[in-house]
């Protein structure tokens, strides 16, 4: 899982259909891949996010467009009910992590100028492809 480090900037984002748009803070070159099997069976292939603190993001548009899936008993994730869009990933019952949370990197504007920092949960990753773009992999987080 992310840490809290780096320099925080303002980044904006939004889902496929264009329902939900949302602005946050978010250290931008530290985008984390993760192969884990929710977030590839959530997502299609890997999912790749960056950590904002909780009280940071905030939905300029849609919040009634917004769903959560309780995902597992510490986790939910959040989505547009129009689009489908793959938006945030939030664990909200663990007291280490309820004040943050993973917005979804394909989400993000552009002019963010994200950067991918590592992958995590690399054990559980899919057996139809190879990492090999020499970032930090951890078996876990
Ligand atoms: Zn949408
Ligand atoms: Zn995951």
């Amino acid at each position: 899982m992310q840490t809290d480090k780096g320099p925080a900037t303002k980044a904006t984002g939004k889902c496929m259909c264009g329902a939900i748009a949302f602005e946050f803070m978010a250290d931008t070159h530290n985008v984390t891949a993760c192969h884990c099997g929710q977030c590839r069976n959530w997502s299609g292939h890997f999912w790749a996010s960056l950590n904002a603190p909780f009280d940071s993001l905030k939905i300029k548009k849609g919040e009634d467009q917004l769903g959560w899936f309780k995902s597992s008993d510490y986790a939910r994730r959040g989505f547009c009910k129009t689009c489908g869009s793959a938006l945030f990933w939030h664990a909200e019952k663990l007291d280490d992590y309820k004040h943050r949370i993973g917005v979804a990197a394909g989400a993000v504007d552009p002019d963010a100028a994200l950067k991918l920092a590592e992958h995590i949960f690399v054990a559980d990753k899919g057996d139809y492809y190879e990492i090999a773009d020499g970032l930090p992999q951890k078996d876990t987080y």
